[in-house]
Order: structure tokens, then sequence, then C-alpha cells
């Protein structure tokens, strides 16, 4: 695949390490488990993200986008991290958060909601939980263009086939670090939420015929719909890069079994998945996304779903900064 036909920005200066869980696989007394490190990423506390605003800003750029607006949750990495790439290239950013749990916005909480203040956002708009955030933000666009401002409008996530050009390189990345491992693997293990970087890596796996199965544990919706949301993104991603065949839709893998009672509301497991991470490899997860997502493989390896000659990675995209949103889940009584 080649990636040099779409305009990129670098925000990050090295490929991210994959690093082998010695202490965690240990514990779990199951398969090797490995990390790629996507939570080393660069820009404010980077994160998947980075590597999607990559494509994004570089679109938005070409485009001559004067400013940048984009939605997520209260506590959204994605909007703290395109508040970070608009602060390093001299555009504008306005964000539009959508109170998914009533009433937990709160202007004066830490963890993200500090650093879109930090790196300059020049407004924060907040809409109830349910509104059409795709709505929204074109309503924000509507206004900036009647004042003759050129606004470039990314979708919630980062998700759409440009951004998730992100996570095809990402793939991309993470064969040639294997193949110079020497480390042949059997399972890809990704968070799958606005669904760009678990259909990013699918695509770029399988567009490159590599047999790795990727599995993506759900955060938000039920595993139905977000198969569909990946399949579909895949297809248009496929479209977009040339690929003669996208993914099958088999090759779709979704669990839905770590949500709990709903987005961003914490379980148990998360809890004791992020203190784990935590106190074996000195390793900050995060309690919205990849705490859920571990506290899922967690329960594959209990479950004895791999064989433990297998090996596993854990794509790991970022969102530490939440976990000083969240103090009181974390404090030991
Ligand atoms: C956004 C996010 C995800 C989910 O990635 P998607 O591409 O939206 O599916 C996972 N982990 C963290 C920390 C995130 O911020």
């Amino acid at each position: 695949m080649d990636l040099t036909r779409f305009p990129r920005r670098r925000y990050t200066g090295y490929a991210t390490p994959i690093e082998k869980l010695e202490r965690f696989s240990a514990v779990l007394g199951g398969p090797d488990i490995y990390m790629k490190r996507d939570d080393l990423l660069g820009l404010a506390d980077g994160g998947n993200k980075t590597r999607k605003l990559e494509f994004l800003l570089a679109d938005a750029l070409t485009k001559g986008a004067d400013t940048v607006i984009t939605c997520g949750a209260v506590q959204s990495n994605h909007c703290r991290l395109t508040a970070a790439a608009a602060a390093k290239e001299g555009l504008k950013c306005q964000l539009v958060l959508e109170e998914r749990v009533p009433n937990s916005y709160d202007k004066d909480a830490g963890g993200n909601n500090l650093l879109f203040h930090l790196l300059g956002v020049e407004q924060i708009h907040v809409v109830d939980g349910g509104s059409d955030m795709g709505a929204e933000i074109n309503k924000v666009a509507a206004g900036l263009k009647a004042q003759g401002r050129r606004p470039y409008v990314i979708p919630g996530g980062g998700s759409n086939e440009i951004g998730s050009l992100g996570y095809v390189a990402c793939a991309q990345e993470m064969l040639q670090q294997l193949f110079e491992m020497g480390l042949p693997l059997d399972y890809i293990i990704v968070t799958s939420g606005s669904a760009g970087t678990h259909a990013g890596i699918l695509t770029g796996i399988s567009g490159q015929n590599a047999r790795i199965a990727v599995i993506g544990i759900g955060i938000n919706r039920p595993k139905g719909p977000q198969r569909e949301t990946v399949f579909g993104l895949c297809c248009r991603l496929a479209r977009k890069l040339g690929l003669k065949t996208p993914p099958t839709k088999e090759e779709v893998i979704v669990l839905d079994d770590y949500i709990g009672a709903g987005y961003s509301r914490p379980t148990e497991e998360m809890v004791a998945a992020v203190k784990l991470l935590a106190r074996t490899e000195a390793i900050l997860l995060d309690p919205v996304y990849t705490g859920k997502a571990m506290a899922g493989l967690i329960d594959l390896i209990q479950k004895g779903y791999f064989d433990s000659s297998q090996n596993i990675l854990f794509l790991h995209t970022g969102g530490s900064t939440a976990l000083h949103a969240y103090t009181g889940l974390f404090l030991d009584k």
C-alpha cells in the first residue's frame, strides 16, 4: 500500500515501541502479551487521535482552513488532541461537547477539560446528550463561514476515511517492527469506539495480507451496529486506498461484553485492569477506553480464549489524561 499520495503532517518523530509485558503476562499466566505504545505518540499527551490528525490537519491545510471544529464527550481525548494539533499548526479550534452523562460537564474539571483551556481552544459549545453531533458541528461551521472564516470540520473521533489512514500507516509501521523483532503475532486487541482505529488497523493488516486476527473491544455500542460501522468504514477506506479487496465482514470481530452500564460509566473490572497494569508495568491506561479493553483482554485470557503459545498485542491508544478527572475511582480506600 502506498500512502505517499495522501498529504500528511508529522506529529511523532519515531515509531512507537512494541514492548513485551513480562510481569503483567506472568501474573495472568496465559500467552505472552505485547503492547504497541501509541500512548507515547506526539502532541499534548498523545494517543491514537494523533495519528488520525496527521492526515486530517494536512487535509485542512491543503483546503486553506483557518479554524478546525470537532466534537466529543466532555472528557474527550480526541478534542484535546485536535486542539493540540490546531495549536501546532497555528489554526483556531472550537469544540462541541456532548453531555452524554447528564450534568457531566464541569467547566472547572481537570483532565482533558483543563487542557482544552491550556491549549487555547477559542470556544467550547456544550450540547445535551443524544444531540445530532454532526448537525451541531455544521451549525458552528456555518456561523464561522458567515463571518468570513474558513472552518474545517472533523467528525467525532476523527473517524472518516482520511483520519483512519493514520491507522493504516500504523499497521505498516507495526508489521515492519514485528518483522525486525522476529515476532509472529496471532491477535491484535484494540478498543473499538468511533471505529477509525479498528477499521484502519484491520484494513492495513488485511491489505498487507498479514494473517493476524484483530479483536475490537466495544466501549459504547452493541456489537451488531458496531460491526456495521467498522465494516462500512473498512470498505470506504479500501476504496480510497485502491485495494482490490476490503476486509470481509467475518474479519470484523467486535466484543461488547465489557461496556458495563454505558459509555464512560466505570466498571469494577476496568478499575482492576488499570490498577494491575500500573502495578506490574508502570503503564497508565484510561477509564473510558483502554481500561475496559484491557478488562476484556484479561477476561479472555482467564476464560482460556487463547493458547498459551500464542502472541497477543494490545494496542494502547492513550487517554491517561482522563484519569485526573476520575480520581475518586482509583484512590485506595
Ligand atoms: C478515541 C479513543 C479510542 C477509540 O478509538 P476510535 O478510533 O474512536 O474507535 C480508544 N482509546 C482512546 C484513549 C481514545 O481516546
